[in-house]
């Protein structure tokens, strides 16, 4: 059966007239699943019944199971989802005043190595598709009260983005939509390991995300050791597409930057980086790292936290240090799904996607 997600509007149209039914079906289709957050076709009550029953008949709503919900006490929730062949992913509903943030995956897992993620320390598996990637949307945002809606989506989860732009573009434009969840599409980031050949192409198809670039060191022998994927690319050409991207779209980048005790949050590396960024429209957020079961690595003291932010501020950086949230629960990258007992069912990929 095909998931009904996975078909672009054009698909769901031509699929409709091939039933004899009128084109505008489809957006009745949208509604019920973006606006009225329906979780079943029984439910879109102003569809012919007969098509009701077509519909469940050739295409699945969900492919997706719901292996655990976690729930912190800041509100966070965390969905571990198994896919229908067996393999998991995560997704996250954030509440920060009246935000309402879902951040989403990519891939099953990640192929980039970066050495303190927990999401890349099986490699990756296969990439999402776009109906997978929407599933993750709609099932958070049925974890919200009807008088609540989205309001930004971080794509930040799981994977490797733009190793994954062919099914992510399609998926975020329906999140964009007026028919679908009706996002602005300024509050939507994209983040990534910093891939320069993809993040050229974003600047060039002028896309209207905001674009985040994991940076975590400010020099290459640094950055080869905390994300391997860099001894191929290097900070330099990332940076270069960055200003690529910033002077196509006029969307200034942000940087983020995991901070690992001992490794990259000395007084030097915050030198470095003021160095790096200066005369740069950007913004550095600061990520504090959140220990990871069975990895060597560790949260900096606050003294240390403290002094780098000084410097940073001090060399007028454009800084954030972001908050912890969701931490009680792994909600950081792919620590949840590591946490869980191994599904029944996987079915050995060997092709990497
Ligand atoms: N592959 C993309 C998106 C997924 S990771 C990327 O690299 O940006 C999203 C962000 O979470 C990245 O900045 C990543 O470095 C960070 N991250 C991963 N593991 C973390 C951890 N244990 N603590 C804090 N941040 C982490």
């Amino acid at each position: 059966m095909r998931h009904l997600l996975d078909l672009s509007t054009a698909d769901l149209e031509s699929w409709l007239e091939s039933q004899g039914e009128p084109r505008y079906r489809a957006a009745q289709v949208r509604k019920w699943l973006y606006e009225r957050r329906a979780g079943e076709f029984g439910e879109m009550s102003d569809l012919p019944k007969r098509l009701r029953s077509t519909l469940e008949t050739e295409f699945q709503l969900w492919t997706s199971e719901v292996a655990a919900t976690h729930r912190a006490a800041d509100g966070t929730e965390k969905l571990v989802l198994t896919l229908h062949d067996g393999h998991r992913i995560e997704c996250v509903l954030l509440r920060d005043g009246i935000r309402r943030t879902i951040c989403i995956s990519t891939q099953v897992g990640c192929a980039m190595g970066c050495v303190f993620c927990a999401s890349g320390l099986d490699g990756v598996v296969r990439n999402l598709s776009t109906g997978e990637i929407l599933e993750q949307m709609l099932r958070l945002s049925r974890l919200l009260p009807t008088d609540e809606r989205l309001s930004h989506i971080v794509v930040m989860g799981m994977g490797e983005p733009l190793a994954n732009l062919k099914n992510l573009l399609p998926a975020l434009a329906l999140a964009t939509a007026p028919t679908g969840l009706g996002i602005s599409a300024r509050r939507i980031t994209i983040s990534t390991v910093g891939l320069p050949e993809a993040i050229r192409r974003l600047a060039a198809e002028n896309v209207p995300y905001h674009l985040a670039v994991s940076l975590h060191a400010p020099d290459d022998v640094l950055r080869n050791r905390l994300v391997p994927v860099n001894a191929s690319i290097g900070v330099a050409a990332i940076l270069a597409a960055a200003d690529e991207f910033f002077a196509a779209t006029g969307r200034r980048v942000t940087f983020e930057y995991v901070l690992l005790a001992d490794l990259n949050d000395g007084p030097e590396q915050a030198r470095q980086l003021v160095k790096l960024l200066a005369g740069r429209p950007s913004l550095l957020n600061v990520i504090p790292f959140n220990p990871v079961a069975g990895l060597p690595y560790r949260t900096p003291s606050d003294e240390a936290i403290a002094q780098f932010r000084r410097i940073l501020e001090s060399g007028g950086i454009n800084v954030m240090f972001r908050q912890r949230k969701g931490d009680k629960i792994n909600a950081a990258c792919g620590q949840l799904r590591r946490s869980l007992p191994p599904p029944p069912t996987v079915t050995p990929v060997a092709s990497h996607g």
